[in-house]
Parts: structure tokens; sequence; C-alpha cells
């Protein structure tokens, strides 16, 4: 019987974190005693980074609870799959996983599968009855509901079709003013785990969310349906979650929100909890435009105010970063506290999606590329060395010849120093697939993909360039390939071979560096040191360490 195997009954413990044992009261779930019995979870991360740090949270959660975790599907009683409805090849692998599950179920092997993530809150009760190998689901909204259904599944006898969970559409958009009060998500954020073992570059660097959900409602998009309506943390719960981050190690801390400068907290507004401020659902668009953000005479948080309270009130975090931001309603406020606060790195990535006018109307972006080139101004004015990276899709419907070479005016002159270029694909969900037929061919797209990055190549290629000889603080993130040191093209096999590391200057321009052979490569991650630029390709700078 499954509960005997996995989930043996057992007196509970109180958890070390206190948000923990608020939210495991909350949801009434037994807690472990015993961590190393607990069931073995594989999980697997799709997309971007809201779903890294989404399973980060599941993680740390499901730890608490006493879950165990390996990299290996094969040994694992549970398999999850964090996954990401954006673009079609994402989807495609998930369900080829979820496939050959079905035949190992078939041929008798006891697993639980379930999916999370944005495929999971857009399809809904529909995949679990198209795919009976699946027993869970679980948007993006229900996260913290997840031990939930598992403990349920667990503990059934079988795994038959009715016992089959499903928690979808909490962050449907009637549903996201009630629910932001009393926000399961936000105890999940308050609550998190961070594993300076398990992180990455040496446990030194994190996400923080800032924001979830989106108003935006791009042609193209799911994530307004599957992530729900914009709702806003309290700014002092963010503050707390970096300064908890900065005692455990971490050194980089990257805000995330769909679209990150549309923050805005108006103080006494949402219900407060035990005297604690609560999430908030943010103002719609107008309000936000207005000259007090929403605020009506109360006292408003904006993103620029956000940024400046972390820099002040956490410097031990030596670089501060975020994503995504908007091309509009991207105020001189935040660039002035970016110019003003050494700590805040100079890096923006700013989606342009089309150089067409006419696409953007189409996408429903809601910016003219004069407003984005005015934008590219305003950056370059106030922080000329500012990373500039960016996301186009190209063979948008209807997208002419005329239109794509619109967009590769645009790649031209603006110094990007990378561009992420997507091919349109219609995504079930969203507005375009009903609306537009996607009538550019195939080939097309895959020529003009090529096209726009090439031209992003010799762009890329260019801003590189201009580093040459400049001395930077490189945030050393992993090793990278080891190099034997060659003399005129003749590589020595005697001489001993130098490893590589490779990390990000405060630009986010990717810099790779041979670890000097007095040192232990593995010992410089999670380090920022001081490197001279020496030369550069279209993908990365490469130099060496300076002398401290
Ligand atoms: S801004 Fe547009 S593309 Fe970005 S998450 Fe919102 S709807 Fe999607």
């Amino acid at each position: 019987m499954r509960s005997t195997v996995f989930w043996p009954d057992r007196p509970a413990e109180a958890p070390q974190n206190p948000a923990i044992s608020i939210m495991a009261g909350l949801m009434a779930i037994q807690i472990s005693q015993d961590m190393a019995t607990g069931p073995l979870v594989y999980l697997e991360t799709f997309g971007c980074q809201m779903n890294e740090l989404d399973s980060e949270l599941v993680t740390g959660h499901l730890a608490a609870l006493g879950y165990r975790f390996t990299q290996s599907r094969d040994e694992a009683d549970v398999i999850l799959f964090n996954t990401c409805s954006v673009r079609e090849q994402a989807e495609n692998k998930v369900l080829s996983r979820v496939g050959r599950l079905k035949q190992e179920k078939a041929a008798g092997r006891e697993v639980v599968v379930g999916l999370l993530g944005c495929l999971a809150e857009r399809e809904g009760d529909a995949l679990l009855a198209s795919r009976p190998e699946v027993d869970l689901l679980c948007g993006p909204g229900e996260l913290d509901r997840l031990p939930m259904l598992l403990d349920n599944i667990l503990k059934c006898e079988s795994v038959a079709i009715r016992e089959r969970a499903a928690l979808q559409g909490s962050r449907s958009r009637r549903s996201t003013t009630l629910s932001a009060a009393e926000d399961g998500l936000e105890t999940l954020d308050l609550s998190r785990a961070f594993d300076p073992e398990g992180g990455a570059a040496g446990g030194r660097t994190a996400y923080v969310r800032i924001t979830r959900g989106c108003n935006k409602f791009c042609t193209y998009c799911v994530v307004p349906n599957t992530r729900g309506a914009e709702v806003h943390r309290p700014p002092d719960a963010i503050v707390e979650e970096c300064k908890r981050l900065a005692d455990q190690g971490v050194v980089e801390v990257t805000l995330l929100g769909q679209t990150v400068n549309h923050y805005v907290y108006v103080h006494g507004a949402a219900v407060t909890v035990d005297g604690r401020e609560s999430p908030q659902v943010g103002p719609g668009l107008a309000a936000f435009r207005r000259e007090d953000r929403g605020g009506n005479g109360r006292r408003v948080t904006t993103f620029a105010g956000l940024l400046h309270r972390i820099h002040e009130e956490v410097p031990t975090i030596e670089r501060l970063r975020f994503v995504t931001s908007y091309p509009r309603d991207f105020g001189d406020d935040i660039l002035q506290v970016m110019r003003d606060s050494a700590r805040i790195c100079p890096y923006l990535h700013v989606p342009a999606q089309s150089g067409s006018d006419r696409i953007l109307k189409l996408m429903n972006r809601g910016y003219t590329v004069g407003e984005y080139r005015e934008f590219v101004d305003r950056v370059q004015a106030m922080l000329p060395d500012a990373g500039i990276a960016g996301d186009f899709i190209v063979g948008f419907p209807t997208e002419t010849d005329q239109d794509f070479e619109q967009t590769c005016d645009l790649v031209r002159s603006v110094p990007f120093k990378n561009n992420f270029v997507f091919k349109y694909s219609p995504r079930p969900g969203t507005v375009a697939i009903d609306k537009f037929t996607d009538d550019v061919p195939e080939a097309v797209k895959r020529e003009r993909i090529n096209r726009l990055l090439a031209i992003q190549s010799e762009v890329s290629q260019a801003v590189h360039e201009r580093e040459i000889g400049r001395v930077h603080r490189v945030f050393v993130e992993k090793l990278g390939q080891s190099a034997r040191k060659s003399h005129g093209g003749v590589e020595l096999g005697w001489e001993s071979p130098q490893e590589q590391v490779s990390g990000r200057t405060s630009g986010d321009l990717i810099t790779v560096f041979d670890c000097p052979p007095d040192m232990a490569a593995r010992d410089l991650i999670g380090r920022i040191i001081d490197v001279r630029v020496d030369s550069a390709s279209p993908r990365l700078l490469i130099g060496h360490m300076e002398p401290s």
C-alpha cells in the first residue's frame, strides 16, 4: 500500500522556520519526522526563471515535509515536471517524457506523475482525461497546495482515475483580488528554505519574486491566463527575503516579475495579517500611469523605491539585478536609482519583439518602435555602459518582408548585447491562435530567424569589442572548458592544464578566463573577481584575472 511505503504516519515535528509552521498549519499537513525515509522526488524544470524559482520553492517545501530528491528519474517515487506553455518545443519535451512514463506504468512501475506550471494550468482536467498516466496537475497559482495533493495521492490504495487530482484556476483573473489577501503563495515565498549547497554559483546567487502574473495581454502569450493578474508582494517581505538570503551567503539577487517595472505597492490599501502587509493586486494600467501610481493620497512604493530600499538595507548583496522589463512605463526614476546605486547592475532585459509598428499592434504590445528607441536613448544617456538584451519573435501572422526588414533595422541600431529570437508558433490559450492565421511559411520563418541571428551576432561582436582592455568585476558562476596552453598552435602535452571559469560582468556580459595555476578553479565560483578583457567574440569576452 502506497501510504505505508512512502508516507509513514509519524508525530509532527516543529520545523526550524516559523513560516513553514504557519504554512503547514494552514494546510493541516503532517510533517515527517524522519527526513531520510520520505518519498523520492524527481523534479525537472522547463521554461523561464519564474519556473526555476517555483521549483526551488517547491523543493524546499517538500523537503521540509520529509520528501527526498533524486537526479534519477528511474529511481523516483514521484516524478514532477514544472512545465512551460510559452514555447511549443518545451511543451513537446514534457509530453514526450510523460509518454515514456506511460509505457513504464503499463509495464508495472508504480510512480506518481505530476505536471506543475503553465501547461497544467492551461490544460486542466482535459489533460487528466487524455493522459491517464498523469496523476496530478497543479497550476503555478496553486503550488502551495502541492503537498496536500501529493499526500492525497500517496495515501490512496491505488491511483485510479477518480483519485487523480487537479488544482487550477485559483489565480483566475476573477478570483485574484479576493485571494491576494489570503495568499498561500506568499507564505511559500516567505517560507523559502534556500539551500546554499544546491544553489547555482556555489549558492551565492538567488532569485526573489516581487510580482506574480501579468496584465498586458500580448496576443501571443498565455501567461496572463496561466499566472493570473498582477499581484505585488509587500516591500517589507521582499527586503526581509533579501536579508535572509544575504545571511545565508547570497551576494547576487535577481528580482523577478513578468514586467518588473510595473511593480507598485500602495501602503494601507491591502489587508494586513498580524500587522503584516499582504500581497496586493496591481492597479490597472490607467491608474499606474497617473503621477500618484494609483495611490490616491496613500504612500506608494514604486519599483525605483523598492530597488533603493534593497540597495540601502541589504548592503551585503553585492549585485542586485532584475528581469524582465517592459519597454513602456520605465521611468527615469528607475534609471536614476540604477545610476546612483553602485551595487545595482546596469543590465536591462527589455523585449522589443518586433521592429514593425503594425506587428507590435497586432501583438498588443502597447508601444511603438519609436517609443522603444526613445527608451533606449534614455538608458544610454543615463547608463552609457548598460548591457541591453531583448527578445524578438519572427514570423508573427501577416509579417511581411518589409515588417521583418524593420525588425532588422532595429536590431542593427540598438547596441543589444544579445537577443533571444523565436519563431512564432500558435499557442493554445492565446488570443493570437483564434484571431490570426499562422500564415508565414515555416521556411520563411527559418530564413528570418537565421538572418536576424546573423545580424545580432555582428552587433554582439561590436558591443563586446568595445570592452577590450577594460577591467570588469566578474561574478564567477561555473567552471568553463579545461584549456591547455598552446604555444604557436602547438599543444604542449607536458604542461599542466589550466582550468577556465565562466561568469558575468555587472552588465551581464559572459566572460571566461583561466584560473591562475596556484588557485583551484572551484574556489573561484561565487566570487567577484577583477578581470581584464583581452579579446571578444560574439558570444563572450575572454580575459585574464587582474592581480588583487
Ligand atoms: S508582458 Fe506580454 S509577453 Fe510578457 S508575460 Fe505579459 S502578456 Fe506575456
